[in-house]
Formats: C-alpha cells, structure tokens, sequence
C-alpha cells in the first residue's frame, strides 16, 4: 500500500484511538513519579489532532505531520507537548513535499523525531523518558528498512515496548520523575509508555 497523506492521516487516527483507550494507564503512570496527567495531556492534544483531520486533511504527509505538530505543541502542554511536538514537526520538514512515504523516507522521519527530541529535551538513553522507547525504536525501523513500511514500523513497535520495559529499574534523570531521585526507580517511564504505545498504533495501521 503507498503511504500517503491519507494513509499519514490514519496512522495519527490510529495513534489518537490507543491514547483514548490507555489515557488512564498513562495518568496512573504519571501519579507515582509525576504529576498525573500525561494520559489526560496527550489524550487532548491527539483528541484536538483528529478534529483538525476532520476539518481537512493536507495534501502530502509531511503536511499532515506538520498540522499534528502545531496542535499538540499548542493543546498538549507540560514537558511531553513541546517534546512530541518537536518530533512531528522534525519529521515533517525531513519528508518535504513528498506525496508517498517509502520504507527509507519512515526510517528518516524517525530518526528525525529521535533528534529532535533529544534536541529539545537533552536526555540520553537510560535517563528514564521517552528517549529510551525512541531512540532503539529508530534504531531498529533503520536496521528492518527492508521489510517495508509494516515491517519496520513492527520492528520499531516491539523495540519502544523492550526500551520502555527498560525505564523501570533505572533513575530517572529528566523531567518531573527526576525530582524524586533514586524514589524513581521501579516505575514505567510513562513517556516511554505512550511512544511505544503510539508506534504500535501506528505499525497495526499500516499493515
Ligand atoms: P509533565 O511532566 O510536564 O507533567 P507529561 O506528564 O505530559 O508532562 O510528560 C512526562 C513525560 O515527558 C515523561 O514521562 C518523559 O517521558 C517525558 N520527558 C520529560 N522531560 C523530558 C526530557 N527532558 N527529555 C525527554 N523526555 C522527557
Ligand atoms: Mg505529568
Ligand atoms: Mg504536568
């Protein structure tokens, strides 16, 4: 199947539709080392995102991840809107005008999303925030980016869920979480949560 804007559109209904259904999951995440909202952030930022696709759909995908962008940078808030923002926004400007998505242009809009949330938010790998679910997640779309878009979205999928797994026993050192110290060890990073939650929406969308 190319992947067009319309496809890109389904992909983000997709994504909105697994943040409804875990918002609770992801505030309950939130409580123990956070402030309990992030499932009630992104649920209406991506709520927000779907009533804009309502409204019209751009005409090229990285047009429709750009309109995401703006409107979870100005609906979501708190530390996760800036961040998620940034990495629409820096997908969107690697994909250009683009009209169809192939496997290579997915893996690169990937890695710009990894970037531009690293850019933004300057954690590494182990510092407990989505950074952990991302960062294998790009890693493992570029190295599965012959099995075609499906394949290495899966592969991305199953990488946020291991990188996410990964956040429990470690101290978080970003963000909220990272006021409470080594008390942050034991918990599911909820960022890391919800980016592996989004990339698995988005890869059982695509089959
Ligand atoms: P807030 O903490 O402002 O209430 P959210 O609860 O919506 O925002 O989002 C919290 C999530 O944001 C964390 O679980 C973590 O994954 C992510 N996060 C916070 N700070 C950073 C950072 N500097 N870099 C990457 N991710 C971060
Ligand atoms: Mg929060
Ligand atoms: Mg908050």
């Amino acid at each position: 199947m190319g992947c067009d804007a319309a496809a890109v559109a389904a992909l983000l209904r997709a994504g909105a539709a697994t943040i409804a259904e875990h918002r609770v999951e992801l505030t309950d995440l939130d409580r123990p080392i956070g402030d309990s909202d992030h499932g009630e952030n992104l649920n209406r930022g991506f709520t927000a995102v779907v009533s804009t696709l309502d409204t019209a759909v751009p005409e090229t995908p990285g047009g429709v991840l750009k309109l995401a962008a703006t409107t979870l940078i100005s609906k979501v808030g708190g530390a996760a809107g800036p961040l998620y923002g940034t990495a629409f926004l820096r997908a969107a400007t690697t994909l250009g005008d683009k009209s169809e998505l192939d496997a290579a242009s997915v893996v690169a809009a990937l890695q710009a999303a990894l970037a531009g949330v690293v850019a933004r938010g300057k954690a590494d790998v182990g510092d407990a925030t989505m950074v952990d679910a991302l960062s294998p997640a790009a890693a493992a779309a570029e190295a599965s980016e012959n099995n075609g878009i499906a394949g290495l979205l899966a592969a991305a999928a199953d990488a946020a869920d291991q990188g996410a797994q990964s956040t429990v026993p470690l101290v978080a050192r970003k963000g909220r979480a990272s006021y409470l110290g080594e008390r942050s060890v034991g918990h599911l990073d909820p960022g890391a949560r919800s980016t592996a939650l989004l990339l698995r929406a988005f890869a059982e969308a695509v089959r």
